[in-house]
């Protein structure tokens, strides 16, 4: 750990303040943060030590509620409700009443990901589980959620000490299963907006590796794609490799489909509106000499609105069925095409809300920190959020996490910086934490202030 001595060194030169907040105010959220700062970066080690797996997050919800319930919260634990009627969700909803005023929810999310960890880090992750089919893998925080759940423990401590500086209710929300983007419709399904205050707000932030630690970014409009996963069984004829003309080869057929679907992006979508279209993978066969009855192909789908998904996926339809009957596959052979139901829609930042949090982060860290925000092709489940009644407009920033130098010498360079999903993602935690703590306090208090 750090010292606090330390930490005041590596303090940003940029001032700290909120929209409505005197220089003395000012001066005291920043030593507020600063006293905070090193029980904050050990919470992060731990957590980072610590992952679990989206829908395992047993641990770190007791630790996000306890942490809560600590600073005067008001804590509902195992919060949500799948599907799957055997899993339990560790959804956390935390409230803080303080007088009259709009609500605005902060959500974090908590899972990890199955990936072993190669960055080397003193506190890197050595947890390894064990998946259904009894296959080990090991688990990693490399999307960051450690960090947004440390800035969200900072940003809950903060709003806790200022309460005499705001006016309204804070809800924060502990989100399990971001990763496998069940979580954010288990607690939304299992009542969040009617059994708590309902939402005017709601607000969340992701690490960014292209953006410098220190720094925030932000976007109004689009900032996430939708996603769907498809599966595609192409159909053919099976049989002997040497006598193909007895067959109708699957492998053929698929090839030419997975060429084809390039088409639907380069020829057929509006260049000015990005959309993905990757087969992830193919599979067909057992050997050499033998041509296959079917071959399986999965894609995944980016797309930013409802209109342009359905044309993405009606042209996916359309070109392998057209390619299999030009193949001559009859019709009772057709390809059948699977789009799985745990569809993610675009993350659409509201433009009103995101430029007000935009005029805050600005005032809170100084125009120099904070850096305009692209669009990813990404996917979140925070997009949910928006569309269950009342509807409330959503807003989330990039929190910058990226080692400066680092990434300046990458972009120097044209050379790859490992980002969220790497093995190698290694988010730079002092100053992030900080940074991220100030820019959330002071986003919420403005939207909340007396
Ligand atoms: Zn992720
Ligand atoms: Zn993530």
């Amino acid at each position: 750990m750090l010292s606090p001595f330390i930490w005041r060194c590596l303090l940003p030169t940029a001032a700290i303040l909120c929209l409505s907040t005197p220089l003395t105010a000012q001066n005291d959220l920043d030593q507020r943060i600063n006293q905070e700062a090193p029980a904050l970066l050990a919470t992060y080690k731990h957590l980072h030590e610590n992952p679990e797996l989206s829908t395992q997050e047993k641990e770190t919800s007791a630790l996000i509620a306890s942490e809560l319930r600590r600073l005067g919260y008001e804590v509902t634990d195992h919060f949500g409700q799948y599907a799957e009627p055997n899993l339990v969700a560790y959804g956390v909803v935390a409230l803080l009443k303080n007088g009259p005023g709009p609500t605005v929810y902060v959500r974090t999310d908590m899972d990890a990901l199955p990936i072993i960890e190669s960055t080397g880090l003193p506190y890197a992750s050595h947890v390894k589980v064990k998946r259904e089919g009894g296959a080990e893998v090991g688990v990693m925080h490399a999307c960051g959620h450690d960090l947004h759940m440390t800035v969200f423990l900072g940003t809950a401590s903060m709003l806790a000490q200022l309460k005499d500086r705001w006016s309204g209710t804070v809800v924060l929300i502990g989100q399990p299963a971001e990763e496998t983007v069940g979580g954010a419709e288990a607690m939304l399904d299992a009542g969040l907006y009617a059994k708590f205050p309902k939402p005017d707000y709601v607000l969340a932030l992701h690490d960014s590796s292209a953006v410098p630690a220190g720094k925030v970014s932000w976007h109004a409009g689009p900032l996430l794609a939708g996603a769907d996963s498809v599966d595609i069984t192409v159909r053919g004829y099976g049989g002997h490799g040497a006598a193909p003309q007895a067959t109708k080869d699957p492998i053929v057929i698929a090839s030419e489909i997975v060429v084809a679907l390039q088409t639907i992006v380069s020829r057929e979508m509006d260049p000015q509106l990005p959309t993905v279209v990757t087969v992830g993978s193919f599979h067909a066969g057992t050997k050499h000499n033998i041509i296959p009855d079917d071959a399986h192909l999965q894609l995944t789908v980016r797309t930013m609105n409802p209109q342009q998904r359905e044309k993405v996926l009606a042209a996916i339809a359309r070109i392998s069925n057209g390619i299999a009957a030009a193949a001559g596959v009859p019709a009772e052979r057709a390809p059948l095409i699977e789009v799985a139901k745990d569809h993610v829609p675009a993350t659409i930042n509201d433009v009103a809300l995101t430029n007000r949090v935009g005029a805050s982060l600005e005032l809170a860290l100084g125009k120099e920190n904070v850096l305009p925000g692209e669009p990813i092709m990404a996917s979140e489940d925070f997009s949910l959020f928006a569309l269950k009644d009342p509807k409330p407009p959503i807003s989330m920033f990039w929190l910058g996490a990226a080692d400066p130098l680092k990434l300046k010498d990458a972009q120097e360079k044209g050379t790859r910086l490992p980002g969220p999903h790497s093995s190698e993602f290694a988010p730079v935690p002092d100053p992030a934490i900080r940074t991220g703590v100030k820019a959330m306090t002071c986003a919420v208090m403005d939207l909340l202030k007396k």
